[in-house]
């Protein structure tokens, strides 16, 4: 496990995990936040003794191997639950398997400022913070040692996240707990937490109100129609799909994101759990536009796990690779505008104005869409 961003300095090398960090006898490595606002290990030169250890250890290149290769089309048979969920609302169903057994789960929750943070409930009321998606970098600062800190005192323990986030933990851990459960997202890319920031910022002024919630893929008009929800603190409600059209068109996501080390079958959590695409082909008789899991077993120990919470679960067996072809399946391209992106707004501020200037469609796609019209109407 090299760490070839310690050697070389390339952003897209390091998934800003933090576990290399640890190793360092001379406690000489912090992170710190790039001028996009991402995270990177920087190492305090004057305390450096060259012992090399962090160079050989980095999560971006862990190898593992799947033990299992299963795949099933899920949806939690309570409605609520599933209605609170970013897809079938497989997440729910996997804290409260832990929690009833004393445990504590590990999730995304956003804190009072709307930071998204990495945080552990012990109680299933806790665990609903950690519901829908915050597409957003994750805080983790603390994380990984409160996880060893439960396992020490024989807890059982669910950890979600990324699969990066989830390799990190394992490189920390260095070595299995029998009593953890990991369970990655699909994970497309993580958006830069500082224009997310300067996003909520914008929208506070421009309302005078503070922002209480965003809810990324509220079903309020069905999952095939997810809409992104802003919350203000009078109770008031606003559709805004700006920040989630930046996150798509790729323009403010991690470098490492363009390259990702997890795309595809890899399989480095117990289960991997995301959204059902192509539901409409592949299992129809499934699809009532409320939201849909793809789970996939990756373990012994998740399989384990699936036979006894299937009982809350309507599932069928899907080929993995089938299911992923309608998914996240190959590392998408940056913006080519993202890097005058930064710029303009490092200079400038005022991310609204700029997320909607270069993710507005080209004069020449908006005539092909124009023409397209006017034929299929004719
Ligand atoms: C940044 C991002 C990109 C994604 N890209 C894809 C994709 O390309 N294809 C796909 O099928 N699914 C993707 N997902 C996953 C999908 O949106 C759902 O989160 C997943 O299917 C779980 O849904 P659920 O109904 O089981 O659980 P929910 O109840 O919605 O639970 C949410 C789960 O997601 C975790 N979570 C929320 N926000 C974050 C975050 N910022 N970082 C890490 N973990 C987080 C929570 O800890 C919890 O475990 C993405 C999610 C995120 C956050
Ligand atoms: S271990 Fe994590 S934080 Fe350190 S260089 Fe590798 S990816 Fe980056
Ligand atoms: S080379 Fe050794 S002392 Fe220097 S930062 Fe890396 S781990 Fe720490
Ligand atoms: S796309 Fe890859 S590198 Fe980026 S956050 Fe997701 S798992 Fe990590």
């Amino acid at each position: 496990m090299e760490n070839l961003y310690l050697k070389e300095k390339n952003k897209k090398d390091c998934n800003g995990c933090g576990a290399c960090i640890y190793v360092c006898p001379k406690h000489c490595i912090h992170m710190e936040e790039d001028e996009e606002g991402f995270l990177y290990p920087v190492i305090h030169e004057e305390e450096c003794i060259h012992c090399n250890k962090c160079k050989n250890i980095c999560s971006n290149y862990s190898k593992k191997q799947k033990e299992i290769n299963k795949a099933y089309i899920a949806i939690n048979t309570c409605e609520e639950e599933r209605k609170n969920s970013a897809s079938g609302g497989m997440f729910y169903i996997l804290a409260k398997y832990v929690i009833e057994k004393n445990g504590v789960v590990f999730g995304v929750k956003y804190n009072e400022d709307l930071t998204a943070v990495h945080d552990y409930a012990t109680t299933l009321e806790e665990c609903k913070s950690f519901m829908g998606s915050k597409y957003v970098r994750s805080k983790t600062e603390g994380i990984y040692e409160k996880v060893k800190e439960f396992l020490m005192q024989e807890k059982y323990v669910l950890f979600t996240g990324t699969p990066c986030q989830i390799a990190g933990l394992k490189t920390f851990l260095s070595k299995e707990y029998e009593k953890l459960l990991t369970c990655e997202i699909i994970c497309h890319a993580n958006p830069s937490p500082k224009i997310f920031g300067k996003y909520v910022e914008e929208l506070e002024q421009k309302k005078a109100l503070k922002v209480k919630d965003i809810k990324f893929r509220s079903k309020e008009n069905g999952w095939d129609n997810s809409t992104p929800i802003i919350e203000y603190e009078n109770g008031e409600k606003e559709e805004d799909i700006t920040f989630y059209k930046g996150f798509i068109a790729e323009l403010f996501n991690r470098p490492s994101c363009h390259s990702c080390a997890f795309v595809g079958n890899k399989g480095y959590a117990d289960f991997t759990i995301g959204d059902l695409w192509g539901i409409q082909k592949v299992a129809p008789e499934m699809n009532d536009n409320k939201g849909v899991s793809l789970l996939i077993v990756n373990s012994n120990k998740a399989e384990k796990i699936f036979s006894e919470i299937k009982e809350n679960l309507s599932f069928k067996s899907i080929d993995v690779d089938l299911a992923l072809s309608y998914n996240h399946a190959t590392n998408s391209p940056m913006h080519p505008k993202r890097e005058k992106f930064f710029k303009v707004v490092n200079q400038e501020g005022n991310v609204i104005k700029y997320i909607k200037k270069y993710t507005k469609p080209s004069l020449w796609r908006r005539i092909k869409r124009k023409l397209k019209r006017i034929l299929v109407n004719n």
